[in-house]
């Protein structure tokens, strides 16, 4: 598929982004959706590390019916690239954007009376009729109307000039628990947003798409499936929570398995040896000395660090493939290398490739969720974090 670094030297750590594992991604999830139920798919985050433009496309390909992002500037930049379905601007925005969401067609989310009649004033202002998803929060305790706010606020938009009700929905907090206290909240999130709906179509005003899931909903709680789901997660080949792929094949939890689901990941971070020392018993590696050789042994340096998003409290977790075994890192990762103990009686040599996470099927034998359970965080945040100078190579497979 070619990528951006087409044509001038990349350097050595870079990232495999494959298209191919998002068809079959997207393609999973739609299989759970009954027939009309819109897919709604977020690329915020620079579609959480891969990359958005490219993803975005590939979405668009597959049929998404929407995209959705945190901030406008992100709106923009797939405005910019040429798509053209709508954009969902997830988070609460700035008044001073609002020209910007208007002249670029993208969607907000609003929950207040003073953002919607100040949208308002800028959409009549500039002759236009704006779309608004409402978003109420049914528990998420994060942005979004009351439940019984919602209904006057439908109102609002309903009787609004220059804006129209395009959507409602909510978020959950936490669909991708099992624990049944969990299950009985994510419930009544559930069955709080019916009521809204109910009761702004009592007033007779059309909610438009009404939309509630996330990827572990998509999973778990088909009948909050509504309108259409928002899955992001899944799309890009990972498990939430207690949804792990065991779970979702019945292979644990006891649970029928509508059809085999597997998820593979779209990213794999890689790089290569760039330096082997021989280092001798006793002589440390790294800033604050903190490993110290307990026999002679070899150690490989890669050149990627935490300017790269190998965080520095992985630490000694991460560990990274080579010639099909996993060898540890040593010593404090630094902002732009880190150090591999290659052990006494090392095959690795010079230039040879290193991956550091990625899917099986390319070879992985760690990948960022094994990364993120042994560093006390979550998948998102690790291919989130892989930085910008980390060049994306896109793949069809
Ligand atoms: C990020 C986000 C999603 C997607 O969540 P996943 O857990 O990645 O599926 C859906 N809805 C909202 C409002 C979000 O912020």
């Amino acid at each position: 598929m070619g990528n951006q670094y087409d044509g001038y030297t990349m350097r050595a750590t870079f990232a495999n982004i494959y298209m191919g594992n998002l068809r079959s991604n997207i393609e999973q999830i739609r299989r759970r959706l009954a027939p009309g139920v819109r897919l709604c798919i977020p690329v915020k985050a620079d579609a959480y590390g891969h990359g958005a433009v490219p993803v975005a496309h590939t979405a668009v390909e597959c049929g998404a019916d929407y995209l959705a992002v945190a901030v406008v500037s992100e709106g923009v930049e797939l405005r910019k690239a040429g798509i053209t379905i709508p954009i969902l601007v997830l988070s609460l925005p700035q008044p001073s954007e609002f020209t910007e969401i208007i002249e670029r067609h993208l969607t907000p989310s609003l929950c207040d009376s003073e953002l919607i009649r100040m949208l308002n004033v800028t959409a009549t202002a500039m002759g236009r009729k704006v779309p608004i998803h409402l978003k109420v929060d049914t528990g998420m305790g994060r942005i979004g109307c009351t439940a019984a706010e919602a209904p006057e606020l439908a109102r609002l938009i309903a009787q609004s000039q220059g804006v129209y009700l395009d959507g409602v929905f909510t978020h959950f907090a936490v669909s991708d628990s099992l624990l049944p206290d969990d299950v009985a909240y994510t419930r009544r999130q559930i069955g709080t947003f019916q009521q809204v709906i109910d009761s702004i179509r009592r007033l007779d005003i059309d909610p438009g798409i009404c939309h509630a899931a996330n990827s572990a909903a998509v999973f778990q709680y088909p009948e909050a499936h509504f309108d259409m789901v928002r899955p992001g997660l899944v799309v890009y080949g990972y498990y939430p929570g207690d949804i792990t792929e065991e779970y979702l094949n019945g292979v644990v939890g006891g649970k029928d398995a509508p059809s085999a689901v597997h998820l593979q990941p779209l990213m794999d971070v890689r790089s290569s040896i760039v330096a082997v020392k021989q280092v001798r018993r006793g002589e440390s590696i790294s800033y604050g000395r903190q490993w110290v050789a307990q026999e002679d042994c070899q150690v490989g340096v890669i050149p990627a660090g935490y300017g790269d998003g190998l965080l520095r409290r992985y630490g000694e977790n991460l560990q990274v493939t080579i010639n099909g075994r996993l060898y540890p890192v040593v010593g404090r990762i630094c902002m732009d290398q880190c150090m591999i103990d290659l052990g006494t009686d090392s095959s690795v040599s010079r230039w040879d490739e290193v991956i550091i996470f990625g899917p099986q099927e390319h070879g992985a034998l760690q990948s960022a969720q094994d990364i993120a359970d042994k560093a006390g965080t979550i998948s998102y945040e690790i291919t989130c974090g892989i930085a910008q100078r980390v060049p994306r190579v896109y793949k069809d497979e």
